[in-house]
Parts: structure tokens; sequence; C-alpha cells
């Protein structure tokens, strides 16, 4: 199949054997999984061989996004605090939402009252990190309010962490969040089956057996498509690293100084730039841009490859120590990181095909 660049490359057998082997071991644990799709914008193909991996729950931030994958079989969990003025879309296309606003869930009882369903709330916990959720002497009065509410079952409580502030989950934050649920279930003489306690960067208590008994859910977007946790950097064992892969086509390759010629003022980005003279070098230039990828984000599979820089649709590449030939018309790879990929996947300009 005659393909266009820029693309990226995704292997549905790779996320199906990462997803599985990521459940496996969390539910050694007694842990259940969502998978969050937003980083791939929930592609469809992507969020089937996570399903295909034994997931049960997906979660996005976004609605268009679960708008797009309405028919996947297996429950939609919204991620982002929900907007007021989208309550009627929360309740059509996610069946349980994470909120930390009782104005907002009184808005998504009547939505859900209005479509005669039942939707779900987790309430977050602010556990330190700053981004979202009811500060912890506010909880029991925002559980109680949310309980009353017609057509809304409260069903657990969760936090979020290293998002904003970077504060790392760990035994205590995460018991104190155990702590907070058994409060509100004698408190409300109610049962919370949900205690969701992060994202990938909780990973790491799973894999060292840290993980505080009660925390029954994670969940985990980075970790499955890229095969390591978020705290530290660990690698998952036995995941790949390599679901994605982005291709871009070569335009110009010549040999130029590695310093520019004349008065050096802004770059197209307001910056100044610096260089490094390393003589006359093997210059390639990529068809892929910052409206395509986050450049710092970037690793070419060659490292005989350095990467010079890019400006809105060019990327600079210093091939001289490939062992490669490389001509106009070659195609070269990279790994991206999490910020790039988000970036890659959002990007019209950039092809997405899926193989395996
Ligand atoms: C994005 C997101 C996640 C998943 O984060 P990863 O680091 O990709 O695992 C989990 N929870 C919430 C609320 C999120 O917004």
């Amino acid at each position: 199949m005659k393909r266009s660049y820029p693309c990226i490359e995704a292997n549905l057998n790779k996320i199906k054997h990462n997803t599985s082997t990521i459940l496996e071991i969390c539910q050694r644990l007694g842990i259940d999984v969502v998978g969050v799709t937003k980083v791939f914008c929930a592609q469809k193909p992507i969020v089937n061989s996570m399903i295909e991996g034994g997931l049960k729950v997906i979660g996005d931030s976004r609605l268009s996004n679960l708008k797009r994958v309405n028919e996947a079989k297996c429950e939609k969990l919204l991620l982002r605090i929900p907007m007021e003025s989208d309550a009627s879309s929360v309740v059509k296309y996610a069946d349980i939402s994470l909120n930390s606003e009782v104005e907002t869930v009184k808005k998504l009882s009547k939505a859900a009252k209005r479509a005669n369903k039942i939707h779900k709330i987790i309430l977050m916990i602010d556990l330190g990190d700053l981004r979202e959720g009811v500060l912890e002497y506010d909880v029991l009065d925002a559980a109680k309010e949310i309980n009353k509410l017609p057509n809304i079952e409260l069903v657990g409580v969760g936090t979020n962490l290293t998002c904003y502030g970077g504060v790392l989950p760990d035994e205590e934050n995460l018991s104190k969040l155990i702590t907070i649920k058994e409060k509100i279930e004698r408190v409300l003489e109610i049962k919370l089956p949900i205690i969701s306690g992060g994202n990938s960067s909780s990973l790491y208590m799973v894999m060292d057996n840290t993980m505080p008994k009660g925390i029954n859910q994670l969940r985990l977007g980075e970790s499955i498509v890229l095969g390591r946790e978020t705290a530290y950097g660990k690698e998952v064992p036995n995941a790949h690293k390599d679901c994605f892969v982005l291709k871009g086509e070569i335009i110009e390759i010549k040999n130029k100084p590695s310093v520019p010629t004349g008065k050096i003022g802004l770059d197209a980005f307001g910056e100044v730039p610096k260089f490094e003279d390393r003589g006359v070098i093997k210059r390639a230039i990529i068809a892929l841009g910052r409206q395509d990828i986050k450049v710092d984000g970037i690793t070419p599979l060659d490292n005989g490859i350095r990467v010079l820089g890019a400006s809105s649709d060019h990327l600079i590449l210093d091939v001289t120590e490939s062992k490669y030939d490389y001509r106009v018309g070659d195609v070269v790879d990279f790994y991206m990181d999490y910020g790039c990929l988000l970036q890659a996947m959002t990007s019209p300009y950039v092809s997405k095909y899926y193989v395996g």
C-alpha cells in the first residue's frame, strides 16, 4: 500500500500485548484497569486492541473521543471534570465520570433524569497535587450532596497525582484515599466499590508490590502505549516500548557547514539559535515539523542520526555518522515520547496506519 508521509505506524498486536501484560500484573493485586485513550485520540483500531487485550472500561478526557467509540463494547469513563454546559452529552456518551464540583453533578443528575439513565460518579479528591479534586475537609459534604441526587450513583473516590504539582503517589497519600473512602461509607451508610488510585505514575507501586490494599482501580494510558511507568520511568517487564513509530521522508540531503553564515537573529520561534561547529556535515531535511511533532520528544531509531532542530514544517538531521547512505525519498523512523505522540496523533497532517 502506498503511504503518505509523515505518518505514524501503530502496532496493534503490541498494544494488545501491553494491555494484557499490564492488566495481568494489576489483577494479581485485585486492581482493575481503565484503559486511557486520549493520547491516541481514541482511534478505533487501537481502542479495539485494548479491548481485545482484556479491558472492560476505557477512559478519555474528551467527549468527542468517547463519542467516536460509542459503539465499542466496554464501559466509558470521562476523565476530565465535565463542563456544566456538556451535561447532556456527558450522560449520553459516558457511563461514569470523574467529578469535583457538586454543582456540575447536579446538572448531570438533571440530564440523566431527562435521559432516563443512571450516571455513575467517582468523586475526585485532591491529595496535594493541586489539579482536580475536593480537599479532604470538604469531602463528606460533597459526598452527602451527591449521594442525594436522583439518577446519580456515587460509586467511588479517586485521585490524580503527578500531573500538575508532580506529587508522586506513595503509600501515605494513597492510604489516605482509602481512609477517606471508609469514612464516607461509615457516615453515609453506603458502599463505594471503586477506589481509583491514579494514572501510570501509580503503576510502580504495583510493580514493586507496595500498593496499599484497597486501591482497586488505576487509569492507565502512557504505561500501556509506551511500556513504562511514569513516576520513575522504569520499563514495565515484558512490555513493548515500540508500539508507535513515526516516519518522515527526506526532501533534501546535502553536505553543508554546521554553522550558518551571516548575522544570527531570532529563529522562526523567536529564539536565538545556538550552533556547534563540527565542520561540514551531511544534513537531511525531513518533511515534518512543529505542526506535527514535539521536536525534543523524538529519538531516531538509527543511532547514527542527530536531531539538529525543526521549524514549522522542516526537521533537520545530521546523518554524517550514520552507516546508511541516505538519499532523497528515503524514510526515517523515530520513537516518540508521550508529548510527541500526543501531538502527532492529534495533528491532521500526520497519517495513521495500523499494522499487526
Ligand atoms: C490522562 C489521565 C490519566 C492517564 O494518565 P497516564 O499517565 O497516561 O496513565 C488518568 N487519569 C486522568 C484523570 C487523566 O487525565
